[in-house]
């Protein structure tokens, strides 16, 4: 605290990769028990987080209440809706710092019966429509805009991305001051990946994905990223998992002592998905896309967490040139990327 109250923040986000993973087992509830190796790459979205104070009532009380609207642009398929992730973390925050829901202290001021909740925690509705920007006044408004670049339940987190931006962002646009470790443990609540996505980096993640441990990592790598526009949702992906996989008996070691050593060769050959078998029946078109990565000259190529984005590990940011030119026509679309990209980048007005 003390510092002076940003009017605008901007956090830069970037997606991951899974390097490995192995599903471990099946918890009664459902969730499925995973050892994996993940590491942020190069495309990132961005979430924009800004404060509008215009309109705000004196009254004291004003002063610990908050409306949300919220905006997207970037990619067709963004949920709109109070259901976008990163809509989620904002209320998650919201409702942790109990700035979220108003009571009778307003009532009087905005003509709602007296006890009655003048607005729910944010000014979105919980479970579909549009995101409509609030008509009432007398409370600050928060407007958290997404700009998306990560491709959408493609295997990169994005949402979880944008889950963990938002988390960043309204930490510091509200000067909430929460430190990283309870920002992990918001984000728990919101995703397995989220907890990853707020650190960044490589980390080995365990359990239900939701532990984390962030892993030496030497290097920098040189990712192509094979894009298929069909999306692939995570829960269909472990469902045909858990009727056609066979949990292998891999370990991370040969992947996590390449990392060490930042042997890429050691990488590309340790790459491993158990969730790919998967991706593969569901979209069969992938395993010839994952093959031409490797006809092409990849150090490995493999199916990124739940699918459908293949990615192939090239010897040298020319040889990533290459290979990307040469696998183009038989993705939807090609990305060159570098991996770690670090963890969200903090920008304040
Ligand atoms: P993971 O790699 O964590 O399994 P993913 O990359 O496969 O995730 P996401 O892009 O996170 O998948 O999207 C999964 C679903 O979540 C989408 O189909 C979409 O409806 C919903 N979703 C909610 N919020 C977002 C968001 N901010 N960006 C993208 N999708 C979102």
């Amino acid at each position: 605290m003390g510092e002076l109250a940003p009017a605008h923040v901007r956090v830069r986000v970037p997606s991951k990769v899974n390097l490995f993973l192995r599903i471990t087992g099946v918890r009664d509830d459902g969730y499925h028990e995973l050892v994996t190796v993940l590491q942020t790459v190069s495309i990132h979205d961005t979430v924009v987080a800004e404060i509008d104070r215009s309109g705000v009532s004196a009254h004291p009380a004003a002063r610990r209440f908050m409306e949300l609207a919220f905006t997207a642009e970037g990619q067709e398929g963004v949920p709109l809706d109070a259901s976008n992730l990163a809509v989620r973390a904002a209320r998650c925050l919201m409702d942790h710092l109990g700035i979220g829901r108003a009571t009778s202290e307003l009532a009087g001021e905005t003509g709602s019966g007296a006890g009655e909740p003048v607005r729910g925690p944010c000014a979105v509705p919980d479970d579909g429509g549009e995101v409509v920007l609030p008509t009432a006044t007398g409370v600050p408004v928060t407007r958290l805009h997404l700009t998306k670049r990560i491709p959408i339940a493609a295997g990169m987190a994005g949402g979880s991305a944008d889950a963990a931006a938002a988390l960043i962002a309204l930490n510091r646009l509200w000067q909430a001051d929460l430190d990283l470790d309870e920002l992990r443990g918001l984000a728990a609540k919101l995703g397995a990946d989220v907890p990853f996505c707020v650190s960044g980096g490589t980390a080995l993640a365990t359990g239900t994905g939701v532990t984390t441990a962030q892993v030496l990592a030497r290097g920098t790598y040189h990712w192509v990223v094979g894009i298929t526009d069909q999306p692939l949702s995570t829960p269909q992906v472990y469902r045909a998992f858990d009727e056609v996989g066979v949990s292998s008996d891999a370990e991370p070691d040969a992947v996590l002592q390449a990392l060490r050593t930042g042997d890429d060769e050691a990488l590309g050959a340790a790459l491993h998905n158990d969730l790919q078998v998967a991706a593969f029946q569901l979209v069969p078109e992938l395993v010839g896309r994952r093959d031409a990565m490797l006809a092409a000259g990849a150090l490995g190529a493999i199916v990124s967490g739940s699918g459908p984005t293949v990615v192939a590990l090239a010897s040298s940011a020319q040889q990533a040139v290459r290979l990307a030119a040469e696998v183009e026509p038989v993705f939807d679309r090609v990305e060159i990327a570098l991996s770690p990209a670090g963890g969200p980048e903090l920008a304040g007005e």
